[in-house]
């Protein structure tokens, strides 16, 4: 018998709207004063009526056709009663059985091949205000999170290991990061995430003995992607005992996550749906969605699974390097154009005029190669050490391109190439510029560098002896010396033939 986890989520996703939900108040102000952003409606004075957010339907809607679901043709408000400090009105509008979309899915990656999980829903609801509690035992209220528009998504209890629920809130991350709905930042709190976790009894056979569904827990509040895989593991390895022991959970309780001491602790019982006593939103009138659905299906942007599955296949790149290209919308759109510039450059070389299939090929996957190399690595490396963001770099896809053809054709080695992307970051310079102004181009008189060659190894007779007489490694020292003699412009992999053909003759003599 073995025990097998069974997990599912429920994850807010604060939109990223200019307004609020139901109000014109701003939402998300950055550094606004508490309680700036608020108005009679937001702090549910008597009397006043919400109105819904074009934009923020049209955002859950896009996010519901994304996770593949139906989008309601009517969709209705309902009012989700409780009583909490935080919620002006004592009642949260919210969506109870007429959700903006339901019965999705979504497909993602796990090392262990491509795993699917259900959506059951996704709804609208407005946030709660801010609670901070003070030492003295006070309690804070900023109202200018109140009325902020989020969608909740719950999926099916599908997930089998923490690292699968991880794996998903990324991908589910990045979606909403394509679509431009919400920056979906954990750690700013734009996404939130409640897990659901139970443990079911499985014999040799693989069927489930017992009930398939056992009390569970749920953990609130999680808030990086870090705490989501640690509480999970934490509250198997807590229920695990517990089986072994012969007393299985036998209620749903409701626990937290404790960070400091990594243990996921105990809050209070959960409340019943029963509870919230559900009721329509009388002041909001239903929601006719089946033309924006429409609309929104037609001007969805290419997502992420598609957009690496394109890079792969189009580009020729390998799929963990279209992976790690796609994982920032602005640097998949940045290389998107820099390949588009590259066709053409392919497309117009006169040596590929006439080439069979197999060469094309074999050029493509090439500079598939360069160009991932030298965005992961070289780019994102100097931008990282110039603490830069591709959003913001003065770096045109044009001229990065145009840095790619100079180092395909040889033109500039890589140290070179270095020198003049960093120079192309300074001011936003072509790089056929750079290379002149620094006189960084290529050394491409071979003559010149046999000559070069020669001097060296005339230079160097001990260290000449020593090769021939088997130190081979002393090669990568005279590709040094040649570099050095000839500052940087000489093509490395021609130096290293040429050094190795001349040593060798000399040693035949
Ligand atoms: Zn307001």
């Amino acid at each position: 018998m073995s025990l097998e986890p069974v997990i599912g989520l429920e994850i807010h996703l604060q939109l990223k709207t200019k307004s609020k939900m139901f109000c014109g108040c701003a939402a998300h102000e950055q550094g606004a004063a508490p309680n700036a952003n608020v108005c009679s409606i937001c702090l549910g004075h008597p009397g006043t009526l919400p109105v819904p957010n074009a934009e923020a339907v049209r955002f859950g809607v896009m996010l519901g056709l994304a996770l593949n679901a139906e989008i309601a043709k009517r969709s209705k408000f309902d009012r989700k009663n409780y009583f909490y400090p935080d919620l002006p009105k004592a009642y949260q509008i919210s969506q109870y059985d007429l959700p903006i979309a339901q019965h999705g899915f979504l497909e993602f990656d796990t090392p262990a091949g491509v795993r699917r999980i259900s959506i059951v829903r996704a709804h609208l609801e407005e946030d709660a205000a801010k609670n901070t509690h003070s030492g003295d035992g006070s309690t804070l209220v900023d109202f200018n999170r109140a009325g902020t528009p989020l969608v909740e998504t719950v999926t099916g209890p599908d997930f089998r290991s923490p690292q699968e629920a991880k794996l998903f809130l990324q991908e589910l991350r990045l979606i909403a990061r394509y679509l431009g709905v919400s920056d979906a930042d954990m750690e700013k709190g734009h996404l939130r995430c409640d897990a659901n976790i139970s443990l079911r009894q499985r014999d040799e056979a693989g069927n489930v003995v017992g009930k398939e569904f056992n009390p569970k827990t749920e953990i609130k509040n999680l808030n990086s992607f870090r705490h989501v895989e640690r509480a999970l593991a934490y509250e198997i390895q807590r229920q695990t005992k517990l089986w072994q022991a012969g007393s299985p959970p036998a209620v749903t309780t409701t626990r937290g996550w404790n960070d400091a001491k990594q243990v996921t602790v105990e809050q209070r019982v959960k409340e019943s749906e029963a509870d919230y006593r559900y009721f329509p939103e009388p002041d909001i009138p239903m929601l006719e969605l089946a033309a924006l659905a429409d609309d929104a299906r037609h001007h969805l942007p290419e997502l992420p699974a598609a957009r690496r599955a394109r890079f792969v296949e189009e580009y020729r790149l390998k799929p963990e390097d279209a992976r790690q290209l796609c994982d920032d919308p602005a640097l998949s759109d940045f290389t998107e154009r820099v390949f588009s510039e590259l066709q053409g450059w392919l497309n117009a070389l006169p040596e590929l005029d006439g080439a069979q299939d197999e060469q094309w090929e074999t050029e493509r996957k090439k500079l598939g190669r360069l160009v991932s190399t030298w965005t992961l690595t070289k780019l994102l490396g100097v931008l990282a050490e110039r603490a830069a963001d591709i959003r913001v770099a003065k770096l045109t896809p044009e001229h990065f391109a145009e840095l790619i053809t100079l180092i395909a054709t040889k033109k500039l080695n890589a140290t070179s190439a270095l020198t003049v992307l960093n120079a192309m970051l300074d001011d936003g310079a072509d790089p056929s510029h750079v290379m002149e102004d620094k006189q960084l181009g290529m050394m491409e008189d071979v003559d010149a560098l046999a000559d070069a060659i020669d001097r060296v190894i005339a230079q160097n007779p001990a260290e000449a002896a020593r090769y021939r007489a088997g130190e081979k490694q002393l090669l990568a020292f005279f590709v040094g010396q040649v570099m050095r003699a000839t500052e940087g412009t000489a093509d490395a992999k021609e130096t290293r033939n040429l050094l190795a053909v001349k040593l060798d003759d000399i040693g035949a003599e």
